[in-house]
């Protein structure tokens, strides 16, 4: 039978630090899931520093392990598939498998998808990927959680207003993909990014959040983490307003403590030094306080 809560989480390892997997595990099993993480590469640390090194997983490696999970019968467990950063196409495309195999085995599977590719204008997957995605990937997808950026690959359309984020929202629909939620944009007024969700045959909202730590700080993991909240918190509440606001809050109070922690003076802050809170952060994960509202528009 398929247990109520247990995630396969297909995403990055990181030694030290917090994106991927690392940043996924532990909220989720805060919040009650079982997690199987299933890496897609282990490096030393995420990309952002100035160097990163350890190995890439690949297509073979990926169906092994999914061999060994079919062979024990394990594949029925699973209640939500989530995946996120993938590097590789062969890679990408043996998830489109992976997941018609899970829902096989439980109809009900839910599957998370973020599909990494960029951030501000930035390519940093292969360009291959972006077809597989398209085509292949996110049509197998309840919610998928795009940047504004990576929106804008999908539909082969600019985002650059408001009206063109429910022209795409709707194309996802079309697509039958319950749920899209943009976890930031620059649609919001100076120093505010704006987030927005729409669900097919539901609600159209928005959420202003404003900039924590400076215009220069960029957090890393913050869109994975935004995920995993997204998904335990769709599990156990039927409003998705309120899921949208629950995660929202959660991000804010770990983000809030990792400004708090940064060395004081102006010199520039190293990558090191701008790592998430995360586990410093369990009440604020267990029990979201709700700050900033959601506006249904
Ligand atoms: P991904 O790249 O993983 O697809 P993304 O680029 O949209 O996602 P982020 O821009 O990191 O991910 O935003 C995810 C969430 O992190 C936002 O909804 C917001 O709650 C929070 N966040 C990120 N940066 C900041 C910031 N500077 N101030 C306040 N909140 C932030
Ligand atoms: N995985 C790896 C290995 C990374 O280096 C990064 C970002 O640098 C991420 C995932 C995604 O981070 P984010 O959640 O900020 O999009
Ligand atoms: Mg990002």
């Amino acid at each position: 039978a398929a247990a109520a809560k247990r995630v396969l989480s297909i995403q990055s390892h990181v030694v030290h630090g917090y994106v991927g997997n690392k940043v996924a595990t532990y909220p989720l099993q805060l919040l009650g899931f079982d997690v199987d993480p299933l890496n897609s590469v282990q490096f030393s640390n995420h990309t952002g520093y100035k160097t990163f090194k350890g190995p890439v997983s690949n297509e073979k490696e990926l169906v092994t392990i999914i061999e060994g999970l079919e062979e024990n019968e394990l594949l029925g467990q699973y209640s939500h598939l989530l995946t996120g950063y993938i590097g590789n196409p062969l890679f990408l495309r043996e998830v489109g498998i992976i997941v018609q195999k899970l829902r096989k085995a439980n109809p009900k599977l839910v599957y998370v998808c973020d599909p990494v590719m960029g951030d501000n204008g930035q390519l940093y997957v292969p360009k291959e990927l972006l077809p597989i995605y398209r085509d292949e990937i996110i049509p197998l997808a309840d919610i998928i959680t795009p940047n504004q950026y990576e929106v804008e690959l999908l539909t082969g359309k600019e985002v650059r207003s408001e009206a063109a984020v429910w022209e795409a929202m709707d194309w996802f629909h079309k697509r039958q993909i319950k749920t899209v939620v943009i976890s930031s944009s620059d649609l919001g007024q100076p120093g505010v990014l704006r987030a927005f969700l729409s669900q097919l045959n539901g609600p159209r909202l928005a959420i202003d959040i404003p900039k924590q730590g400076g215009k220069d700080l960029v957090f890393t993991g913050t869109g994975d983490l935004f995920a995993s909240l997204f998904l335990a918190h769709s599990h156990t509440c039927e409003d998705v307003g309120e899921v949208f606001e629950k995660t929202i809050a959660s991000l804010q109070a770990v983000i809030k403590r990792t400004v708090a922690a940064l060395p004081r003076g102006d010199g520039p802050v190293k990558a090191c030094e701008r790592e998430l809170k995360l586990v410093q952060s369990k009440a604020e994960i267990e029990k979201p306080q709700v700050l900033l509202k959601a506006q249904r528009l």
